[in-house]
């Protein structure tokens, strides 16, 4: 199978200017490299009726363009519940019947970062876990045997981040994104992983997982966000800024993808223009203000 990047929306609302802007890196760095690119919907969780079509329509409206059918996670339990299984095989997880309360009320294990599961349910004899399963349904966790993991990444170098017993099922039976992102990406033939870099943090995680699972870990690149005048992450509360409010406002899509590219550096028009300029060592490598329509081209 050739190689390919991606774009991985979750289906939660449409898509802002800030997810617009990663779907055209993300476009810029597969295609320019020759991957095909791939559209997955992230529908696990967070799905909202509708939300798909208006993303796909949004995407299609800025000239981004995806190779295939697009993927939805909610069709591919087969595959999670087979990788789970092989990690179970290696005696690799095990079951966890802690509520959130009181994960918040352990005292976290010694030594262990902050945040970190505090391994309450690691080590339950044979009968203290058929009590427990008498008590309410288990999530599944990783047994990982390290506390932090290394990454290489395009824009952020080397990066090590924390690890721990993280889930890969929860308890309601529904995959969790770090196991599912994972087997996707190496099930679709994905080597190329362009996305926020708001998830830089859980790609110690992800790439820990590819290892036990003994597939290729892909060559990540973590890309600035977009930030309101505060300098916090883009959302919906900041105003205009999905391509519908933006229309609105007077600004059609191709004035909002040329707004996009020059912030990336790059020369307005179609995305194939772009891509001839394109080089990532001349990428921006802080996030962008948008405050508002005045950010963009009129
Ligand atoms: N579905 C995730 C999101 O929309 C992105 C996951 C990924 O790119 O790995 O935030």
């Amino acid at each position: 199978m050739s190689s390919a990047g991606r774009f991985a929306p979750s289906p939660s609302g449409e898509l802002h200017v800030g997810n617009l802007r990663t779907a055209i890196l993300a476009w810029l760095f597969a295609r320019s490299t020759g991957r095909r690119f791939l559209l997955r919907v992230e529908d696990l969780d967070r799905a909202r009726a509708g939300a798909e079509a208006e993303q796909l329509r949004d995407l299609l409206a800025i000239g981004i363009t995806w190779d295939g059918d697009v993927v939805r996670q909610t069709a591919r339990g087969t595959l999670y519940d087979e990788a789970i299984s092989r990690l179970t095989g290696a005696g690799l997880t095990y079951e966890c019947f802690c509520t959130r309360r009181e994960i918040q009320d352990a005292p976290s294990a010694p030594h262990a970062p902050q945040g970190a599961y505090p391994g309450t349910c690691r080590n339950f004899d044979p009968a203290e876990l058929e009590f427990k399963r008498s008590t309410r349904p288990a999530a599944t966790r990783l047994r990982a045997d390290v506390a932090e993991y290394t990454v290489r990444d395009l824009l952020h170098g080397s990066y090590t981040g924390l690890v721990d017993d993280f889930v890969l099922r929860r308890n309601d039976g529904v995959t969790a994104y770090n196991l599912a992102v994972v087997v996707d990406d190496a099930e679709q033939g994905i080597d190329q992983v362009v996305r926020g870099d708001d998830l830089l943090p859980s790609t110690p995680r992800q790439a820990l997982l590819a290892t036990l699972l003994n597939i290729p870990v892909p060559e990540y690149v973590h890309v600035p966000l977009v930030v309101n005048a505060d300098g916090v992450r883009l959302a919906k509360r900041d105003g205009a800024v999905t391509l519908r409010d933006l229309a609105e406002a007077g600004l059609p899509a191709d004035a909002v993808r040329d707004t996009l590219l020059e912030s990336l550096g790059l020369p307005a028009g179609p995305l194939e223009r772009a891509m001839a300029a394109f080089d990532p060592v001349a990428l921006p490598r802080e996030p962008w203000v948008w405050t508002g329509v005045d950010s963009a081209r009129r």
